[in-house]
């Protein structure tokens, strides 16, 4: 299998922010005419091609370091449907080559004062470090540990800074008391009911308030979207204080797309202060689905295992991303999306595994319409040994009609809806709605009893007045 794959850059590289010494930018110039061509390198600065398979990740339009996004499929990036996903790449040619452990370390966002920049000078600094001699000999010794070490002691420094130190172990939470009421019921065993509720398109709180008064004694959480679709709504942490005021618990969306280093851990301590404890961190709809003009569909600064990486120690160790302290320690139930019909469900499975390993304590599911497929998933976790590790909330949706069934199959990333429930809807004409209902409740009923499932996360498009029929006729014993 070749190592190389040229030709393959379709975005240009970056090029250093600062004026460097000549000598530097000559070896800029060489790394860039090497490994451009050879692996498509897109002179980041800060190199994982030995992460990930020799394959570069910066061609991922969301510039997505530590794996793909819910919308990873087999043929094509929901971006730009002209290229391939490479995440889906790199997972299989890293399991081709017996190099799947080398995907669970939880690596960095970008140094981007290192973009543009080359990775060989800090090489030949770290080579030097540890014994020029020494690292040449480790080159052709059989001694493999002895090998790995060397290797180690030359590369983790460059790719694990001292500020992130990131690795492939599961952080449990340091802390024992529950964080939010949410948290408290999974704990307790419930079997929970959490409603996605869409932030109005105005300013007035009326919508918010009226739905969360409708789902209030059936949800044991609100979930508030963060401009889903990439469309601009009311901020959902907004949404989230005025659930709090009327006594419901909420999940706030933050996603990556919206944020950066900064806002993400000032808005994650705004939001404990407001008592808002549960925090969902994903990817985000990629401008490239939303309406025009569109923001830039290009690299976010971080992904959503950093995210949560940044959160879990803010609360577990009381640290901000630059090693300050934080004087309050902030408190956070972390959730994280999960996909378990995007790709292959054991590449989904690693990528929740590494979610679970920065920090996610709940997995929220993409829209599932196939119980037989969540359960090939939580065969694969299962087989990583990590449902014992998290509480996993199913997505349902309450189809209402052709157009929204047919809507989430072709937009929606990561949504498969199979042709069965497509015929259904169709079939039942002015009744699609009902039919709809009888469809998420076949579904509920099947999945709830899946070993591993926690709850059920309802999204009803807005018809939140179905959510007591939903949970009522579910029949579902909510205490098990
Ligand atoms: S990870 Fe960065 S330095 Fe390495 S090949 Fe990709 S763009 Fe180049």
């Amino acid at each position: 299998m070749s190592l190389f794959t040229p030709g393959r850059r379709w975005q240009p590289p970056f090029y250093p922010f600062k004026k460097e010494k000549f000598s530097l930018r000559l070896l800029e110039a060489t790394e860039r005419i090497v490994k451009g061509p050879l692996f498509g390198c897109r002179m980041c600065g800060n190199c994982l091609l030995q992460e990930t398979a020799f394959i570069c990740p910066m061609e991922c339009p969301k510039g997505l370091r530590n794996g793909p996004c819910g919308g990873s499929t087999p043929e094509y990036c929901y971006v730009d449907k002209t290229r391939p996903c490479i995440w889906y790449h790199i997972f299989e040619r890293s399991l081709k080559m017996k190099r799947e452990e080398k995907l669970m370390e939880v690596l960095p966002p970008l140094d981007w004062d290192k973009a543009g920049t080359e990775t060989w000078g800090d090489v030949i600094h770290q080579v030097r470090k540890v014994g020029t001699g020494r690292f040449l000999k480790s080159l052709v010794s059989r001694d493999r540990v002895k090998r790995h070490e060397i290797w180690e002691s030359v590369f983790r420094p460059i790719r694990q800074p001292e500020w992130w130190n990131g690795d492939s172990e599961y952080h449990p939470p340091a802390y024992t008391e529950p964080a939010s009421e949410l948290e408290k019921r999974l704990r307790n065993g419930e079997f929970v009911f959490t409603v996605e509720v869409i932030p109005p398109l105005g300013a007035s709180a009326s919508p918010v308030r009226k739905s969360v008064e409708m789902v209030k004694p059936y949800a044991a959480a609100v979930n508030f979207t963060d401009n889903p679709s990439a469309t601009p709504r009311m901020a959902g942490m907004t949404c989230c204080k005025i659930a709090s005021d009327l006594g419901v618990d909420s999940v706030l969306q933050i996603t990556a797309r919206d944020h950066n280093r900064y806002s993400l851990q000032s808005k994650a301590l705004g939001a404990a202060e407001l008592g808002i404890k549960n925090i969902l961190c994903i990817t985000g709809d990629n401008p490239a689905i939303g309406p025009g003009p569109q923001g830039s569909m290009e690299i976010y600064d971080l992904d959503s295992i950093q995210m949560l990486w940044i959160l879990r120690k803010m609360r577990d160790e009381g640290k901000y991303l630059d090693g300050r302290s934080i004087k309050n320690k902030p408190s956070f139930f972390l959730g994280a999306a999960a996909s378990p019909f995007a790709s292959k469900p054991e590449f989904q499975a690693i990528r929740e595994h590494k979610k679970i390993n920065a920090g996610a304590q709940f997995l929220q599911t993409n829209l599932v319409f196939d119980a037989a497929g969540v359960e090939k998933w939580l065969e694969q976790l299962y087989k990583r040994n990590i449902l014992d590790k998290v509480y996993i909330i199913v997505g349902i949706a309450v189809l209402k009609s052709l157009n929204m069934t047919l809507h989430l199959k072709k937009e929606i990333p990561g949504v498969v809806v199979p042709d069965e429930i497509i015929n259904r809807i169709e079939k039942a004409g002015e009744s699609a709605h009902e039919e709809g209902i009888t469809i998420a409740l076949e579904l509920i009923e099947k999945i709830s009893k899946l070993k591993g499932v926690n709850g059920i996360h309802l999204t009803t498009m807005g018809n939140e007045q179905i959510v007591e029929r939903i949970v009522r006729e579910s029949g579902v014993n909510t205490r098990k």
